[in-house]
């Protein structure tokens, strides 16, 4: 198996799954208890905040744990909104491409009465901090922008937003699940309030995720209860799952640099390799990019056929984001780049890690070559583009 689907989830390192089943068989007190194995299980727990917040270049005060990212998102964009209420500021400046966690919560937010500015997308999937300078107003009380996006890999310029925020006085937050472990991050010197990770996207366990909040920024819980997390997130802390998501973030910075290199070098090469089909495009800019994500459309395919036949040919892939395949709605990521209906249904995502091998990438070019190719010549649609019926909207 060929496994290129790194964006839906990453497979656990060894030395996450050391930490948590070391943490399971030795530390499975309650960290709220006073008794010594309690309070080893509470050592454990502080002891993955600190070195978390060394990683990410924030205190361990101001990281808060949370099932993941989902439940990150929400709590921050949530807890900045309350904040702005309060001083009657009701209005959010956002994209048109995040994730749902973020989109849902903000169409939820709309109808308790606040105001949403949704930024467009530039075709390369690029939101500048421009756009988000223009769009602040008075009453804007929150700007959330993901750093890098989990459809079509593109990196945002979120310090240069973070500091149009800071200089405006509005809270800044960024969904950076896709980014955490695989770019570089330093939450103080990038001007951001509030930021989201999740630790099954960086070879972590899942259900467990992170939210730093700013010191000064104040958090409104979700989930109501004991006293955990200084009284922002009640229940009783998943010291395993926090353990194992601090060991895979701390080997995730320690080799970032050189995964980077040795993961874009194959990135670029599938790019490279995929870019000879004709009428395909690469989605998202070629630069600004994350170091495993490719992403093209092809014209006259249907995303869910050529998963399929991939996935028969032992290659994992998806087609839009693994929580919306299945919908027969094409990816609203890629409608907001700009891409047509009909070239948005035939996507195809390949997110690779630094496990994916040099052969993979050529095999996965060889089979989505002759997988799209078959597709195409069963395809009436396509033979009406062949035909001049239709008109092409990629390039040959
Ligand atoms: C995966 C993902 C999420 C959701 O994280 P979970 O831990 O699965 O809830 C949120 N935002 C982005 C950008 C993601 O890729």
């Amino acid at each position: 198996m060929i496994y290129a689907d790194n964006a839906a989830t990453t497979k656990m390192s060894q030395s996450a799954v050391d930490a948590v089943l070391r943490c399971m068989k030795e530390n499975w007190g309650n960290p709220s208890s006073l008794y010594e194995h309690g309070q080893k299980a509470r050592e454990a727990l502080e002891d993955a905040r600190e070195r978390m917040a060394a990683c990410l270049g924030c205190t361990p005060r101001e990281l808060y744990f949370t099932s993941g990212g989902s439940e990150a998102d929400n709590q921050a964009i949530r807890s900045a909104a309350s904040l702005g209420a309060r001083k009657g500021k009701k209005h959010i400046i956002s994209t048109a491409f995040e994730h749902h966690a973020v989109l849902h919560t903000l169409e939820r937010l709309k109808k308790e009465g606040f105001e949403i500015t949704l930024l467009d997308v530039h075709s390369d999937g690029i939101v500048t901090p421009e756009q988000v300078a223009d769009a602040i107003r008075e009453d804007t009380c929150l700007v959330t922008v993901m750093y890098a996006n989990n459809e079509i890999g593109t990196v945002e310029p979120i310090s240069e937003i973070g500091a149009v925020c800071r200089e405006k006085g509005v809270l800044f937050h960024t969904d950076a699940v896709q980014a955490a472990g695989h770019l570089p991050i330093s939450i103080r010197d990038q001007n951001i309030d509030l930021l989201s990770l999740s630790a099954h996207k960086f070879h972590g366990p899942k259900g467990i995720g992170a939210l730093f909040a700013r010191k000064g920024v104040l958090l409104e819980p979700l989930i109501n209860g004991g006293a955990q997390e200084r009284g922002k997130r009640a229940g009783t802390e998943n010291v395993p799952a926090i353990a194992g998501m601090a060991a895979a973030l701390e080997d995730a910075c320690r080799s970032l640099d050189e995964n980077r290199i040795r993961v874009s070098a194959m990135r670029d090469r599938l790019i490279e390799g995929l870019d000879r089909i004709p009428y395909g495009e690469l989605n998202g800019s070629r630069d600004s990019r994350l170091p495993g994500n490719v992403n093209f459309c092809f014209e006259g395919i249907e995303g869910e056929s050529l998963l399929l036949l991939l996935d028969d040919k032992g290659i994992c892939a998806s087609s839009g984001s693994a929580c919306t395949s299945g919908s027969l709605d094409p990816s609203h990521v890629l409608l907001a780049i700009g891409r047509p209906h009909e070239v948005a249904h035939g996507s195809l995502r390949l997110s690779i890690s630094e496990e994916t091998t040099p052969e993979e990438v050529e095999t996965i070019i060889r089979a989505v070559g002759e997988t799209v190719t078959y597709l195409r010549n069963m395809s009436p649609f396509w033979r009406d583009l062949m035909s001049g019926k239709r008109r092409h909207v990629l390039k040959a």
